[in-house]
């Protein structure tokens, strides 16, 4: 099994060699094809993927949170508690309550650490998304490495339609897989 997986990070890194990655970059169906799975199965199975995953829903301006599957969110977001449109994506596993004090410390114009400066920065800036885009915000949101950064300036605008979502789900995704390693080391 080690064994395996020692091989697999060699091919990979092999891949992602300067030369190939313009490559990679350019056409997401040549890396499909060279895998031998059709695109459109490689975005069925994402889109798949991503609607089991469970988010948390979070109002900036009351509080109220809700964690669900993404296939359950409706297109149009609102908070049905104070029916404001300030609804904020919470990483999987983040704690709605911690993260709405940071909101509340704001709007008691109280001092945020540089942590906290970081988080309300985020939040806002995924509630932005939410506001322009409804669910499919959500959904860019739920996908690995994607932040309401990457979602606002790459993945939303360039999404029309829900196919062309999940292609640049599937492209941030990639981008991120590539990019992780050297980061970390
Ligand atoms: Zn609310």
């Amino acid at each position: 099994m080690r064994q395996g997986r020692a091989a697999v990070k060699v091919v990979r890194a092999e891949q992602y060699t300067p030369t190939a990655q313009h490559i990679i970059d350019q056409a997401a169906k040549v890396d499909a094809a060279v895998q031998g799975i059709p695109t459109t199965t490689i975005l069925q199975l994402l889109k798949r993927r991503i609607e089991e995953r469970e988010v948390t829903l979070l109002c900036l301006n009351c509080g109220w949170h809700t964690t669900m599957k993404v296939r359950y969110i409706p297109e149009q977001i609102k908070c049905p508690r104070c029916g404001m449109r300030q609804i904020a994506v919470l990483k999987y596993g983040e704690d709605p309550l911690r993260a709405y004090q940071i909101a509340r410390k704001t709007k008691r114009k109280q001092k945020l650490t540089n942590e906290e400066q970081e988080k309300w920065q985020e939040m806002t800036q995924s509630a932005l998304a939410v506001l322009q885009y409804g669910k499919k915000a959500v959904i860019a949101m739920a996908a690995h490495g994607v932040g309401p950064q990457t979602a606002l300036r790459k993945v939303l605008p360039r999404a029309k339609t829900e196919e062309e979502l999940y292609q640049q789900i599937l492209e941030a995704e990639r981008q991120y897989q590539r990019t992780k390693p050297f980061w970390s080391e």
